[in-house]
């Protein structure tokens, strides 16, 4: 079977059609069941927590700016390959150094930069997306198509929660890292 919208477009759903017994059986499986229920569950947990890490994150991010004189702007000359040992190796007119400062003060690994995955974020932008900044929280490998928290896991979300912070005064000390562990 093949669908064609506007002509443009072309979708090859035979492979549905070959192993339709097949998914038949899933369907009715419990342990399939049970897995859908799983990947429901992360999606709640996302969408629940999602909105309430951003918001924190769009507060620090105002608060550092206001702190460090900072326009918001996209910075033109830093990226992440400019950062070593957790320090940038240039300065430019948007502070980005005086930002990593107090990003890297807010890191549960702050005294250990080499811990924190500085290629998840386009650190350009730090100014202007407050995500960019969440993601250096979060585990190795955030693409740039993580650009909020509808577009990240529910693992990478308890990352953040675990690893900055400023989440911690709403959250009692060990809640987040118990949640994380058993997910
Ligand atoms: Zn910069």
């Amino acid at each position: 079977m093949q669908f064609c919208f506007a002509g443009t477009l072309q979708v090859n759903f035979s492979f549905i059609e070959m192993s339709s017994c097949e998914l038949q059986k899933r369907w009715q499986s419990d342990n399939y069941k049970n897995y859908l229920k799983v990947i429901e569950a992360l999606n709640y947990l996302r969408d629940g927590l999602g909105p309430f890490s951003e918001h924190v994150m769009l507060d620090f991010q105002s608060e550092i700016l206001i702190k460090n004189n900072v326009e918001p702007r996209e910075c033109t000359t830093c990226s992440s390959k400019h950062i070593k040992k957790g320090k940038l190796q240039l300065e430019c007119s948007n502070n980005c150094s005086k930002l990593l400062k107090d990003i890297l003060n807010e890191h549960k690994s702050g005294k250990n930069p080499m811990a924190v995955y500085w290629k998840n974020s386009q650190i350009h932008k730090w100014s202007v997306d407050a995500w960019e900044i969440a993601k250096l929280y979060m585990g190795r490998g955030q693409s740039e198509d993580n650009n909020g928290p509808r577009t990240s896991d529910s693992a990478a979300i308890l990352q953040l929660l675990s690893n900055c912070k400023r989440y911690q005064i709403f959250i009692p000390c060990g809640e987040v890292d118990k949640v994380r562990y058993k997910t």
